[in-house]
């Protein structure tokens, strides 16, 4: 029975017990299902019923974890993805086509820019992008008559800016364009893009809804209406997420809760100890006052998130000595695990990119990104203080 409480969705939301009498939900590794007989097998096919045929199209765990989503972010339907690119990438594939235009906001993931500027203009689609701190009249200005889609991320990663995503469902309602809006930093427990108006949710499952940094995944969520056509083509082109995976998945989902209120408690707090630091020129964090927007993160969001980025005096070379400083915190690009990570965007992530193009995304030469964990408070403050200490040397 559905709750209209997230955490007790995120538990009990489970799919129908077999004849064993599991408390815990099985995992079905089969590709094949068996059909009772040749009635029944034409009715599947048919769509006349639902039920399991082949592990491609659906599949007991992959269900449940998709149903659990559905019911976290408030939306009618979903496909679950064998990672969190192949969800970007369907969410667009199958509802755009030939002369198709998207809008898109410049700060975005990295693999999500290679879609809409090298794999799209391929297939004749094409994008702009906004800046995300462009004025709403400008945005609303690179709505083209041949416009089908915005695609959006909040809060941006790293720069940790926000898109009021009120103001962004009603432009997509007036101008009748699908909102497209990737939920992954914030998870389905800090805020829902679709109470907003967003048609279409995306996720990469691999971050804080795993949350232990061990199997990829992702979904795509949205209206009866357009996921029927996502599911026509993930049911024919086969980005499918693994049983397994989905299974490990359903069973992270039972604790997003109490993980991330502790990311988000710890984050804060992280986040208030280095504005206090001498060394750090600015702190970021969408909770913190300081935060230019943190009216609206208060408005859209239930806490501020696992991600904290700060500047530490001493420009790209500081931001480097910090990171081979680091004697807990692991150097990894990765986020939303229950370790703590730290990464120097300005020389990994975004090290191909001009100062310019950094600058326009809101990276700054000794920008320090830190995903918190879920480690004991004092050792993560403990480290982060003496690789800052050693940054300055
Ligand atoms: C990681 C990430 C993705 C890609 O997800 P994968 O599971 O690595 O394929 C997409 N969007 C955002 C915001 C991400 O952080």
């Amino acid at each position: 029975m559905d709750s209209e409480y997230f955490e007790t969705n995120a538990i009990r939301a489970q799919y129908d017990r077999s004849q064993h009498r599991e408390h815990s939900v099985p995992l079905y590794l089969t590709s094949s299902f068996i059909f009772d007989d040749a009635e029944q097998a034409r009715a599947l096919f048919a769509d006349e019923i639902e039920g399991n045929i082949y592990t491609r199209f659906s599949n007991p765990n992959v269900t449940e974890f998709i149903h659990k989503l559905c019911l976290l972010e408030g939306t009618e339907d979903g496909i679950a993805t064998a990672s969190g690119m192949a969800a970007m990438y369907l969410s667009m594939v199958a509802l755009l086509k030939s002369g198709d235009h998207v809008l898109a906001c410049r700060s975005l993931f990295g693999s999500t820019h290679q879609i809409l500027n090298t794999i799209f203009p391929r297939f004749g689609i094409t994008y702009t992008y906004a800046d995300i701190n462009e004025s709403h009249e400008e945005w609303e200005k690179k709505i083209l008559p041949n416009t089908k889609m915005i695609f959006v991320e909040t809060p941006s990663n790293p720069a940790l800016d926000l898109i009021d995503m009120e103001w962004l469902g009603q432009l997509a309602k007036k101008k009748k364009v699908i909102l497209n809006v990737d939920n992954c930093f914030a998870t389905p427990y800090l805020q829902n893009p679709a109470k907003w108006g967003a048609h279409i949710v995306t996720h990469s499952a691999t971050k804080y809804m795993e949350g232990q940094g061990r199997v990829l995944a992702g979904a795509v969520l949205g209206t009866k209406e357009l996921i029927k056509e996502v599911r026509f083509f993930a049911r024919h082109t086969g980005p499918s997420l693994s049983p397994f995976n989905a299974w490990v998945l359903s069973k992270s989902l039972e604790t997003l809760a109490v993980r991330m209120d502790r990311h988000c408690d710890s984050a804060l707090k992280i986040a208030q100890h280095l504005e206090k630091n001498p060394h750090v020129s600015l702190v970021k964090y969408p909770f913190l006052p300081s935060h230019p927007q943190y009216a609206l993160a208060r408005k859209q969001m239930k806490h501020g998130g696992g991600i904290v980025t700060f500047e530490i005096k001493g420009g790209q070379e500081a931001g480097k000595k910090f990171l081979n400083a680091m004697k807990m915190i692991s150097f990894s690009s990765n986020l939303g695990d229950t370790r703590t990570i730290a990464t120097h965007p300005a020389s990994t992530t975004h090290s191909k990119l001009s100062d310019e193009e950094r600058a326009a995304v809101g990276i700054t030469p000794g920008l320090i990104r830190v995903s918190t964990g879920l480690e004991n408070l004092h050792d993560i403050l403990a480290d982060i203080d003496q690789a800052i200490e050693a940054s300055q040397s």
